[in-house]
């Protein structure tokens, strides 16, 4: 895999960015996908751990802002609903509008991290934009995994 799609990180989903990573990366903000990061894709409802760990990251300080290449309709009903601030159309991995994204945050792209779950837009556009790039595991594929095992399971047993 070339350099300019190597993620700086790979975690399991971004209940892993918690109090301790935050503080020892120093991040002040989170840049985030929105489908399959945060929510499996065209879902409405978010991962269920999503808001405990909203509320632990506005306690920390921690500002977020959503940048999605979905549309606007789809980018602005999740994040009003939460109380964050958001991009849509974001034509990653163009560079512009993480550079963007960290401006409406009032922050540097240094004092940022970017969470995706797709290489070529998500982590390309973090690392040319100069952002900490982490890959999360896709929600929506990673339940897919599950079912295809239970699926098997249960014709095995069945
Ligand atoms: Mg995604």
């Amino acid at each position: 895999m070339p350099r300019k799609f190597l993620p700086d990180d790979t975690l399991r989903d971004f209940t892993c960015v918690d109090a301790e990573y935050i503080r020892k990366h120093r991040i002040r903000g989170i840049l985030t996908d929105l489908d399959d990061t945060l929510a499996e894709h065209n879902r409405p409802q978010p991962h269920p751990a999503f808001e405990t760990w909203l509320s632990e990251m506005k306690r920390l300080g921690v500002r977020l802002c959503i940048l999605s290449n979905n549309g606007t309709n789809r980018t602005k009903a999740f994040a009003e609903r939460h109380g964050i601030a958001y991009i849509p159309n974001a034509y990653k991995p163009r560079a512009y509008y993480y550079k963007k994204a960290a401006g409406v945050l009032n922050l540097s792209v240094q004092e940022c991290i970017f969470l995706g779950d797709q290489l070529f837009t998500d982590i390309r556009g973090a690392k040319k934009s100069g952002v900490f790039a982490v890959k999360v595991q896709p929600l929506g594929n990673r339940s897919n995994f599950f079912i295809r095992i239970k699926r098997r399971l249960e014709d095995f047993y069945g």
